[in-house]
């Protein structure tokens, strides 16, 4: 059995595949009692989402996954129990929001330049969504220009293709302040996704925890047993808390559903004991 709980989920309001009331009712079907919906650089879920929560009698945490910057690296950085109206989180993803929409300009030109339909592509990104490379890839399927959306981000929007844009988002210490000032706790998330050596992963996971960060999602989803073991070991020897996190897009993916999350180890504290007095378990050690 795992925790019950799942804090990193995307609807439609980024790029997940579902709107953030049929991924709360999904989540509410699949044992989960606790959730947080985390979009890419936006709340524009949450309220939606809380609400189908308080219909079906679980808990929604207001979350979000924001685009940060470290040593040149993009890093994803989850803010959950955050006030999504406190100033300094309203001012970063109004940030972080034009800073995509420029960003979605210069990667349908490069796309076009290399000879993909990047305008094309762009017109046909949904307004009120934010803009990721995810959209792009889905609008390449449809226009022909990829056979699925895995071949579509290999061939055009993956590390160093095309419609790779480098963008200069806020650097970590930047994303873990407004976090804090509105509230929130902050998660490195899929920490092992990033490309580092052992050495500089160490680095980062201790500048994030003196930056002020709280957790690393220690369980994301479809990670092997012993990448979670790796995740455990680098949160313990930090001090930090550990969270758990599907990062689901899609529920047709079957690995990344919030029912096949594994639990979290009972050699961490769970960063959901602010929300959840009922999980102390691993704080009274
Ligand atoms: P962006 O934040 O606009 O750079 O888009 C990043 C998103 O693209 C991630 O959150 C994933 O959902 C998705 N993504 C990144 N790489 C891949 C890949 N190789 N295949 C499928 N989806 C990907
Ligand atoms: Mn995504
Ligand atoms: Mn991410
Ligand atoms: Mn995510």
């Amino acid at each position: 059995m795992n925790d019950g709980v799942d804090l990193h989920l995307h609807s439609t309001c980024s790029d997940g595949v579902l709107g953030p009331e049929a991924l709360a009712t999904l989540v509410a079907d699949a044992g989960v009692t606790l959730f947080a919906l985390t979009d890419h650089d936006t709340v524009a879920g949450l309220e939606a989402a809380a609400q189908v929560a308080r219909r079906r009698g679980i808990r929604a945490i207001p979350g979000i996954e924001m685009s940060s910057r470290w040593q040149g690296r993009t890093l994803h950085i989850v803010g959950l129990g955050i006030d999504p109206a406190a100033g300094a989180m309203r001012r970063a993803i109004e940030d972080l929001a034009a800073l995509r929409r420029e960003r979605a300009e210069a990667i349908a030109a490069r796309l076009e330049h290399a000879g993909a339909p990047g305008h094309a592509a762009l017109e046909r990104l949904r307004s009120g969504t934010i803009p990721t490379r995810t959209h792009f890839a889905r609008a390449l399927v449809e226009l022909g220009a990829a056979r699925d959306v895995a071949a579509a981000f290999s061939r055009w929007l993956a590390r160093g293709r095309p419609g790779d844009v480098r963008t200069e988002w806020p650097d970590l210490g930047h994303t873990l302040a407004a976090i804090n000032a509105s509230g929130g706790a902050a998660v490195l998330a899929h920490p092992l996704r990033y490309t580092l050596s052992a050495g500089q992963r160490r680095q980062l996971v201790q500048e994030f925890r003196l930056a002020g960060g709280a957790a690393l999602e220690v369980v994301t989803g479809g990670a092997a047993p012993h990448q979670i073991e790796t995740a455990l070991g680098l949160a313990l020897r930090a001090g930090l808390e550990g969270s758990v996190g599907s990062d689901c897009h899609d529920p047709a993916l079957a690995w990344h559903r919030p029912d096949r999350l594994a639990k979290l180890p009972e050699a961490v504290a769970p960063v959901w004991h602010r929300w959840d007095p009922t999980s102390r378990r691993a704080l009274q050690a």
